[in-house]
């Protein structure tokens, strides 16, 4: 008869089937960008459902972003429905939470523990270089945040670091001592840093081989997309999760951080260890900066002897001419196997280049362009834009704004790091995560109670000296050599927490209503002053504050939803995890803007890559780093294998940055795709238009070349930088907060038949408004260069 998951298999090529069909221990699939890796990952955790070969509690499955976790658990739960409920697919960091907050209690931590995110870990740092006067050594805070970033990432701890550490080197014996104090500091705090979470499970499995084996048991398939760009921590992780049930022989020798594992014989079928799937990409391995290792992939036939490697050479994402290009860039990087990557979908548009005099005209192509490809029949959110480095987002922004593109900054992150939102999730830890002192310290004076290091140090001494946290200090406020002023600042303070404390943590065994998180985060800001302080400021700025603040309550509603269960600790996890590729809101309906790294495994029918010039791609700071440039054409190569249909790539003569202006060089890697691939484009939509040529791009170099629309300044390099970045795009929020200088329009009243003139484009008639509020566009037919659509509140125009 039929494969019960025969449908599964419908449409697959050879290699393909093999992937999802094969049953051993160990399958490795290495496959360029595009040609079904994670979909036949997919496709194999169903065929397991399907075929009732595993429970969906036995299968774990790790994704690089919380993002492809959800999309991969809604891929799943379409091809099996409820079958799915159950399945572990997330990140790394995701899944490690999980199992320390079950294990916690076994070494030292609690499962209230706080999740320290790189600007909590880097504060944390400061104060102890400070501490420990480490900058007299060179030793400052970012140094010694990314020395002991790495060291964790290869499992090396404090410890292990001095016995291999010159330590006659007085700098040596320094950053050791803040090594090991910075490791304090987390176990007293209850916290760990992100590498933590990895590193911590795995000391946590290979000290206490009983709870390993209880996640051998549990989990028996094993399946790791994008394993290119583990670490060794996670390789390490992963190594011990499929060892067989039983085995507690830890690492037998540990050199310079590699770490050499016995061989794991077993013959004893019901101790044998999880099959372990692996998908990956040494092309796209973009992430060694942070300690990820190609070797895991190239060397995983050694760990895991018997390894069936399966290759994928058909393309289904991009056409030809897009491949091709690919090709040619990455055959460019030496020490790599060839790949034949080839898609039967034909040759397709010409990829376009665009050179502009500055970035805003480099970015007024792309929105111009980003209008011609909708017309065409491509939706916004089809469509986006990357860049190498996060401030070259700016510029994009405002003239996506002043076009009313609608779009969406990939990259939740941003939110999160804001002020106001990091006192409201301080505000949480303090009442879930008692021992947390840098969560007290921080909040303690927010909003300004009279509180100042005085009063720190002796709720900090008091603390010491009665030995309790120094949130129990709190409610001893009498005890303390304080004037009554404070004394009652402080005594109000810890009613407030001890009140959201017993409406978010009611006692042991009650559970607390879904909506206790929302009303507990309303309550600790109403009732701390908090949202008082901002609504008396008479900083527009404030203003602003308070509607983020709305909007992390409204992310706490939203958290209530769909986790019935959840408790203020998991939504603080949840908000600690949210990664660059996790967006806040909905990105249907808008172009999605984002840096190339966070492009990694999505795909779009049209691709602008911008910048492409040296020092932005390849990155000024890849030239001196081994293997650098290496990594930078990697990463230009995952950016142009997303896209389907049309690729974009465009670069600017000069660019605004850190305050000066510079004359740009078009990247190298623009003269390694074929010339026959690519046509330079003078304006957007002109598609017969070769007049420029590849020449253009050249003639950057000597800055000359005519540019788009014919003026250098066609909007104004003179343009006030926005203030800030946005989080989220929201159109209407950001156009309530344009800086002064730039132009207020007000509630301009605008009827169709009104006619106007525009800085740029003249005279026009207004054809129709749409919208409403801050949000209202014009659209409106220049006499000149024809329809556009315009932000009625900021564009440059008066009525005629
Ligand atoms: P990347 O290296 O960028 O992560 P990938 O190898 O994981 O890419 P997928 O994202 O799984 O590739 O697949 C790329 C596209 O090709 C997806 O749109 C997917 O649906 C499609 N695809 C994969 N296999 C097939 C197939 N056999 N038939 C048709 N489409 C396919
Ligand atoms: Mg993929």
């Amino acid at each position: 008869g039929a494969r019960p998951d025969e449908d599964l298999l419908a449409g697959l090529n050879p290699q393909q089937r093999e992937a999802v069909t094969y049953r051993g221990q160990a399958l490795l699939i290495v496959a360029g960008a595009g040609s079904g890796k994670t979909s036949v990952l997919t496709r194999r955790i169903a065929s397991l459902l399907r075929g009732r070969e595993a429970w969906p509690s036995q299968i774990l499955a790790i994704t690089f972003t919380n993002k492809a976790a959800g999309e991969m658990r809604e891929r799943v739960e379409q091809l099996v429905g409820e079958a799915a409920r159950g399945m572990w697919i997330s990140t790394f960091h995701s899944a490690c939470v999980r199992i320390l907050r079950r294990e916690a209690e076994q070494f030292g931590f609690t499962k209230a523990f706080t999740i320290y995110d790189s600007g909590d870990s880097r504060a944390l740092i400061k104060r102890l270089v400070k501490e420990h006067e480490a900058d007299a050594y060179g030793l400052t805070p970012a140094a010694t945040q990314s020395r002991i970033s790495k060291l964790k990432n290869e499992l090396s701890d404090a410890e292990s670091y001095a016995r291999s550490a010159n330590m006659s080197d007085p700098a040596e014996r320094v950053f050791v001592e803040l090594f090991a104090a910075y490791q304090r500091e987390l176990q007293r705090a209850n916290a760990f840093d992100f590498d933590d979470l990895i590193g911590q499970t795995v000391f946590l499995f290979r000290a206490f081989p009983h709870v390993a084996d209880v996640y051998r048991r549990r989990f028996r398939h094993i399946l790791v997309d994008e394993y290119q760009d583990t670490n060794h921590a996670q390789y390490a992780l992963i190594h011990e999760l499929t060892r067989p049930i039983g085995s507690d022989a830890g690492p037998i020798a540990s050199s310079g951080g590699m770490m050499i594992f016995d061989a794991d014989p077993t013959d004893d079928p019901d101790k044998a260890g999880a099959s372990l799937t692996v998908v990956g990409d040494s092309d796209q391995s973009i992430y060694a900066f942070r300690g990820a290792d190609i070797r895991n992939i190239s060397e995983f036939e050694r760990d895991y002897p018997g390894a069936k490697v399966v290759l994928l050479e058909q393309n289904y994402r991009s056409t030809q001419n897009i491949l091709s290009a690919a090709n040619a860039v990455i055959s460019n990087n030496f020490d790599r196997k060839d790949k034949k990557l080839w898609t039967d979908v034909g040759a397709g548009e010409q990829i376009v280049g665009f050179t502009g005099y500055s970035q805003h005209d480099e970015a007024q192509f792309v929105a111009d362009e980003v209008e011609v490809l909708r017309k065409a029949g491509i939706d916004y959110a089809q469509m986006a834009v990357f860049y190498r480095t996060n401030s070259q987002s700016r510029a994009l922004e405002e003239i996506f704004i002043r076009s009313a593109v609608p779009y969406k900054i990939m990259g939740g992150t941003k939110f999160y790091e804001r002020a106001e939102i990091k006192d409201a999730l301080a505000y949480l830890v303090a009442v879930s995560n008692p021992a947390d002192e840098m969560a007290m310290r921080r909040i303690i004076n927010r909003p300004r109670r009279g509180i100042g290091d005085v009063t720190i140090e002796a709720i900090s001494r008091y603390a010491q000296e009665e030995q309790i946290t120094f949130r129990d200090a709190l409610a001893n406020s009498s005890a303390l050599s304080v004037g009554p002023k404070i004394q009652a600042a402080i005594a109000h303070l810890d009613a407030v927490l001890a009140e959201a404390s017993a409406l978010m943590l009611p006692a042991s065994g009650e559970l607390a209503p879904p909506t206790a998180v929302a009303e507990g985060l309303q309550l600790l800001l109403n009732k701390s002053g908090y949202y008082d302080a901002l609504r008396a400021s008479k900083d527009a700025q404030d203003e602003a504050r308070i509607e983020n603040l709305d909007e992390l309550v409204a992310v706490a509603r939203e958290f209530a939803r769909n986790n019935p269960e959840g408790t203020v600790i998991d939504f603080l996890a949840e908000v600690a995890l949210v990664s660059d590729a996790d967006d806040l809101e909905d990105a249907s309906g808008s172009v999605s803007l984002m840096t190339l790294h966070t492009a990694k495994g999505l795909e779009y029918d049209a691709v602008f890559v911008t910048g492409v010039e040296e020092d932005l791609i390849p990155h000024r700071i890849s030239a001196g780093e081994p293997g650098g440039p290496q990594e930078e054409r990697r990463l230009f190569y995952v950016g142009i294998t997303r896209a389907r249909k049309r690729l974009y790539v465009s670069l600017a003569m000069t660019r605004a940055q850190f305050g000066e202006v510079t004359v740009a060089m078009p990247s190298r890697f623009l003269q390694e795709i074929p010339a026959e691939l690519l046509t330079w484009r003078q304006s957007p939509g002109d598609v017969n238009s070769r007049g420029g040529t590849q020449s253009r791009a050249l003639n950057a170099r000597r800055g000359s070349g005519s540019g788009y629309g014919g003026s250098g300044k066609r909007y104004g390099d003179d343009l006030v930088p926005l203030a800030k970045r946005e989080p989220s795009g929201n159109l209407e929020r950001f156009a309530n907060r344009i800086p002064a200088k730039v132009r207020d329009n007000g509630d301009m009243q605008l009827a169709p038949g009104d006619r106007i003139r525009h800085d740029d484009f003249g005279e026009g008639r207004v054809d129709a408004v749409t919208g409403e509020g801050a949000k209202r566009v014009a659209h409106v037919r220049f006499d000149k260069v024809g329809p556009k659509k315009l932000l009625i509140k900021i564009a440059p125009i008066e009525k005629l």
